[in-house]
C-alpha cells in the first residue's frame, strides 16, 4: 500500500462521515487514515470470556455478560433523570444506567432481544449495575471481527457522549483494514528487521489493533516502539551531524597563558578525575571549528564550577570574552566573588551585572564590554537585555539551565560577534550546566541533539549526607540536635515550602516558624538570618553573607536558596513540611550540606498523613545520595511531562512507546540509529533508502526542525 491513500482524510472512510470526522479531528486530533492507523490502544480486554449474572463478584471489574434487556425506565434523581434498563440472563437480573443520551438510548435499544453487554460492574442499592455498558447484538457480535485481546482505544467524554464508543472506533479501524487490505509500506530497513527479529510493519499494525495472541501482541508492540524509537533518535543525531558541520563556531586554538598558570599555580584542589575528563572533552569541542553546545551534568556539589571557570579561561587566551549566566542573584553574587577570589593574581577583569546594578555601574559594564577590557561576565538574566553588547563573546555559560527557558537560550546564540570571514554573526560556544539530573534515557530523548558531558564523581573526602524522616511531634528531639550541631560550631538551614513567591499561606508558614525559632533559639545566644523571595535584593545578600562569614548560625529560608549557594561550614538542613517538595527539590536543597569536610545531615520534617507519592518521595531520599537514582524515581512517579525541558522535545508525543517504561527499547533504537548513520551518513544504500523516505516523510509532517537554532 503506498503512502498516498494514508493520507486520505478521514472523512471518506466508509462508516465515518463529515459529523465522526470532525470528532475524531477534534479530540483525538485524527485527520487522515494514516493517523486512524496510529491511534494505539491503551490496553487490551479478554473478550474469550462470558460472565452469568450470578457468578459476577463485587470487585469492579470489566466483564461481559450475554442476555436481554425486558425493561426500560427513567427514574428521577437530584438532577435530571437517570435511565434504567433491566437486563436479564437464565441466572438472574441486573441493571444498565445511562445518565446520559437517554433519547438515542431508547431509539436504538431492541427489548427482549439477545445481547452481550461490556462494561464495568457496580454494586449498588444490593444489585449489580453497569453504567453505560457497551450493547452489541448477539447476531452481530458473532460476525464481527474478533480476537482474544480486544482493543481498548484512548477515548474522550465528548466522544462516548456522541455514541463513538470503543466498539465504533474498533469498527472504523476494521473498516481502513478493508479498504487498505492490511498491506501497509514497509519503513524499517531488511537489515534492521532480520537481524532484530522484528514483525514486518503490516503484521505489527494488524496484531496491534487485533492481536492474534498475547505473543503476536508482545512482538508488534516491540516493533513500533522500536520504529517510533528509531527515528527519533536518527532525527537527533542527524541533528547534531549537520549542527556540527554547518554551525561555524571560533576555533580556540590554544590553550594559553592563563589557562596553564592557573591550572600550575592557583588550582585550589586536585581536579577530580570526571573534571579532568569534561574539561578535555570541552576543549576539545572549543578546538574543532564548530561551533559548541554541550550540557554538563552533575550533581550537586560535584563541582562544576570550577570547569566553567577553566573553560572561559580558555576563551580568553584565545583572546574572546566570556559570560557565565545564573537563574537567582543569590547565585550570581556567590560565583562573582568565587570566581574573583579564584582569579586574583590573574590579570583579567571581571564583572556582575544583575537586576540590581546600579545605572553608573551598568553604564561602565556596557563600555567595557563594547571595547572588549572585560573579560568575563557574570550575571542573572540581566545579561539578555538588548543593551548588553560584546564586543567578542566567545562562550556562554549557562548555570542551572533548567530555570531558564530555551527562548534565553537562544538569545544568548546572537550575542556573539560578527565575523567577515564566516560571513555573518557566528555564534559563541554554549556550555549549560544542569544538577538536575535527567536519567539517561531521557537525556538521549530529550537533549539527543546536544552533546553531554557528566561528571560522576564527587571531591574526596565528601561523607554521605545522613538523612531521615522525622514528623512534626518529634520536633523537640530535632531542636535539640540543632542545637549540639551549633555547639560544634557548625550552620544550619531551615527550609519552608514556598511554591509561588506570591503566596500568602506560604508566607505565613515561614513567618509563624522564624518566630518560634527565634523563641527556641534566642538572642544573643543565636544569631537568625532570614531569605525569603518578597525581599529586596541587597537585603537578601546581606543576610546571605552574614551566614556565608559564620556570623548567624541558623538561616532560616524558603527556596530562594535551592540553587547553587555554597556556604560549607552549614552542615543540618531542615526541610519543613517536606512532603510537598518534588524530590528533585529535595536533593538539590539536601545538597547545599555536605560541602565542608564535617558529616552532615538532612531532616525531613512533615506531618502524619501522607500520600503514598510524598512517602516514596521521602523513602528515595533517606535511602540514597545519588542525583541520577533520584531522577529515575522522580521521572517514574511524574512522568517526564513535568521533567524539565522535555516540554520542547518530541518525547511527550510519543504515540506508542513510552520513554519510562521503554528504556530498554530507546537503548536499542539509539544503537542502530548511529550504526546505521556511521556506516552510511547520507543513507544512500539501497538497503537504507527506505530508512530515509520514511525519514523524510515523517520530518514533512511533523516539522523537526523547529529546534533553537
Ligand atoms: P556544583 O557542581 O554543585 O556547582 P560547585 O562547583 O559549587 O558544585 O562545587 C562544590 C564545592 O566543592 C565547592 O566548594 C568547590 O570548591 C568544591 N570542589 C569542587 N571540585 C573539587 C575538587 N576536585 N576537590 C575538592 N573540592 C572541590
Ligand atoms: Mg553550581
Amino acid at each position: 500500500m503506498n503512502g498516498n491513500i494514508l493520507q486520505t482524510p478521514i472523512d471518506y472512510l466508509k462508516g465515518v462521515g463529515p459529523n465522526r470526522a470532525d470528532l475524531l479531528r477534534k479530540e483525538l486530533g485524527i485527520h487522515t487514515y494514516q493517523d486512524l492507523i496510529n491511534l494505539f490502544p491503551n490496553r487490551y480486554i479478554d473478550r474469550t470470556q462470558y460472565y452469568k449474572i450470578n457468578q459476577l463478584q463485587q470487585n469492579a471489574s470489566e466483564v461481559q455478560v450475554v442476555g436481554k434487556i425486558t425493561n426500560l425506565k427513567e427514574v428521577a434523581q437530584k438532577r435530571g433523570k437517570r435511565l434504567v434498563a433491566t437486563f436479564q440472563d437464565d441466572t438472574g437480573t441486573m441493571e444498565f444506567v445511562w445518565f446520559r443520551g437517554h433519547k438515542w438510548i431508547r431509539d436504538s435499544i431492541k427489548l427482549n432481544t439477545p445481547y452481550v453487554a461490556f462494561g464495568k460492574v457496580n454494586w449498588f442499592n444490593g444489585r449489580f449495575s453497569i453504567p453505560h455498558p457497551e450493547l452489541e447484538l448477539v447476531a452481530e457480535h458473532e460476525k464481527n471481527l474478533r480476537s482474544a485481546m480486544q482493543a481498548v482505544y484512548p477515548s474522550t467524554e465528548k466522544l462516548s457522549n456522541k455514541g463513538i464508543t470503543n466498539r465504533v472506533i474498533i469498527k472504523i479501524i476494521q473498516q481502513l483494514f478493508l479498504e487498505t487490505k492490511g498491506k501497509f509500506t514497509e519503513t524499517l530497513s531488511k537489515d534492521l528487521i532480520e537481524e532484530q527479529k522484528l514483525l514486518s510493519k503490516s503484521e505489527a499494525l494488524f496484531n496491534v489493533h487485533f492481536p492474534k495472541s498475547q505473543s503476536l501482541l508482545a512482538h508488534a508492540q516491540f516493533r513500533l516502539k522500536f520504529e517510533e524509537l528509531f527515528y527519533i533518535q536518527l532525527q537527533l543525531i542527524l541533528k547534531n551531524l549537520i549542527h556540527k558541520s554547518k554551525i561555524k563556531g571560533f576555533p580556540f586554538k590554544k590553550v594559553g597563558n592563563h589557562f596553564n598558570t592557573f591550572f600550575k599555580d592557583h588550582l585550589p584542589f586536585e581536579l577530580t578525575n570526571a573534571q579532568k575528563r569534561v574539561i578535555k572533552e570541552i576543549r576539545h569541542d572549543l578546538g574543532s571549528n564548530a561551533q559548541m553546545n554541550r550540557l554538563l551534568q552533575g550533581d550537586v556539589g560535584s563541582g562544576k564550577t570550577i570547569v566553567a571557570l577553566m573553560s572561559m579561561l580558555i576563551a580568553i587566551d584565545n583572546g574572546f570574552q566570556a559570560c557565565l549566566m545564573a537563574p537567582t542573584e543569590i547565585l550570581s553574587v556567590q560565583h562573582y566573588n568565587n570566581l574573583k577570589e579564584q582569579c586574583k593574581k590573574l590579570n583579567i577583569s571581571i564583572k556582575l551585572l544583575t537586576g540590581s546594578t546600579k545605572t553608573l555601574e551598568r553604564r561602565k559594564i556596557h563600555e567595557s564590554l563594547e571595547n572588549g577590557k572585560l573579560n568575563i561576565l557574570i550575571g542573572t538574566h540581566a545579561l539578555l537585555e538588548d543593551k548588553v553588547k560584546f564586543k567578542n563573546l566567545g562562550l556562554a555559560i549557562i548555570d542551572e539551565q533548567h530555570r531558564f527557558g530555551v527562548a534565553q537560550r537562544s538569545k544568548l546564540w546572537k550575542k556573539g560577534p560578527t565575523s567577515r570571514e564566516v560571513g555573518g554573526a557566528v555564534p559563541p560556544h554554549i556550555l549549560v550546566m544542569t544538577a538536575t539530573p535527567i536519567p539517561r534515557t531521557l537525556a538521549m530523548s530529550v537533549y539527543g541533539d546536544l552533546d553531554i558531558s557528566i561528571i560522576d564523581e564527587l571531591p574526596p573526602g565528601r561523607k554521605e549526607i545522613k538523612t531521615v524522616h522525622r514528623f512534626d511531634k518529634n520536633r523537640l528531639q530535632v531542636f535539640r540536635f540543632i542545637r549540639d550541631e551549633i555547639k560544634k560550631g557548625r550552620q544550619v538551614y531551615i527550609v519552608y515550602p514556598l511554591i509561588q513567591e506570591s503566596s500568602a499561606m506560604d508566607y505565613k508558614d515561614l513567618m509563624d516558624g522564624y518566630e518560634s525559632i527565634s523563641r527556641d533559639f534566642p538572642m544573643p545566644e543565636y544569631q537568625i538570618s532570614i531569605v525569603h523571595g518578597k525581599m529586596k535584593a541587597a537585603d537578601k545578600d546581606y543576610e546571605m553573607q552574614r551566614f556565608a562569614k559564620g556570623e548567624t548560625q541558623i538561616m532560616v529560608a524558603t527556596t530562594v536558596i535551592e540553587v547553587g549557594v555554597n556556604v560549607p561550614n552549614a552542615s543540618v538542613m531542615i526541610i519543613e513540611s517536606a512532603e510537598r517538595f518534588g524530590l528533585s527539590q529535595l536533593h538539590q536543597l539536601r545538597g547545599r550540606v555536605g560541602r565542608g569536610a564535617e558529616q552532615s545531615y538532612c531532616i525531613l520534617m512533615t506531618g502524619h498523613k501522607l500520600s503514598n507519592d510524598s512517602r516514596t518521595r521521602l523513602e528515595t531520599m533517606v535511602s540514597t545520595n545519588d542525583g541520577f537514582e533520584i531522577a529515575e524515581v522522580d521521572l517514574k512517579l511524574r512522568g517526564p511531562g513535568d521533567i524539565m525541558g522535555t516540554q520542547q522535545s518530541g518525547v511527550l508525543n510519543l504515540k506508542i512507546a513510552d520513554i519510562v517504561k521503554d528504556k530498554d527499547i530507546l537503548q536499542q533504537a539509539r544503537f542502530y540509529a548511529k550504526r546505521v548513520l556511521s556506516q552510511d551518513p547520507t543513507l544512500s544504500s539501497t538497503d537504507n533508502k527506505v530508512i530515509l523516505n520514511t525519514y523524510k516523510q515523517l520530518s514533512k509532517y511533523k516539522n523537526i526542525w523547529n529546534y533553537i537554532s
